[in-house]
């Protein structure tokens, strides 16, 4: 049975970027319903309980089709939070140093040229979903965006940086206004877990 992951901060941590009140319906609600409807789902597929989050996500279209649809949001939205939470941090932002700095300005022609590119992913994800940095299969960083609660893992990808643009992510505090959230979360960036990440 999967649990509510606790968050490495307090919930106001990343003020004024991020809000107290969003952080904590964002994690205590919304993260814990996919959590919920994720057991709910293997409770009645014992077949599926043995797999890690990250097998499940993988398997996916190999799933059976009744199924597909519910383990690919609720797997997806555990798996996608839990690596959310642990991409801020309020000592964040700034520019990546180490391989994952080094790398991001080889391939997209300067930080800021990333920054631009991640950013425009974010903001033109129509409707609900995530922006992501990931080391595509043929091992080279690319920015892609999913739908709702899509994971980058069943194309082969491996996260390393991501930015949850549903509105329950932003809505309380910047309403309609996407792009100045986008804006704002690049100051509690965790460079240092993204850069775990690659180097894992
Ligand atoms: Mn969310």
């Amino acid at each position: 049975m999967y649990e509510l992951p606790k968050l490495p901060y307090p919930y106001d941590a990343l003020e004024p970027y991020v809000d107290a009140l969003t952080m904590e319906i964002h994690h205590t609600k919304h993260h814990q319903t996919y959590i919920t409807k994720l057991n709910d789902v293997l409770k009645a597929h014992p077949e599926l309980q043995e797999k890690r989050l990250d097998e499940l996500l993988m398997l996916l279209e190999d799933l059976p089709e009744g199924i597909k649809a519910p383990i690919g949001n609720n797997a997806g939205g555990h798996y996608n939070h839990t690596l959310f939470w642990q991409m801020m941090d309020p000592k964040g932002g700034g520019e990546p140093d180490g391989k994952l700095g080094k790398m991001i300005k080889q391939e997209f022609d300067g930080f800021q040229n990333f920054k631009i590119n991640f950013t425009q992913a974010a903001l033109n994800r129509f409707g609900s979903g995530w922006a992501w940095l990931v080391v595509n299969p043929r091992g080279v960083l690319e920015i892609i965006s999913t739908p709702n609660q899509g994971s980058p893992l069943k194309d082969g990808n491996i996260p390393i940086l991501t930015l949850d643009v549903w509105e329950h992510a932003y809505y309380l505090k910047y309403q309609n206004r996407r792009q100045e959230y986008i804006d704002n979360w690049w100051n509690v960036v965790n460079w240092e877990f993204a850069n775990s990440l690659l180097t894992a």
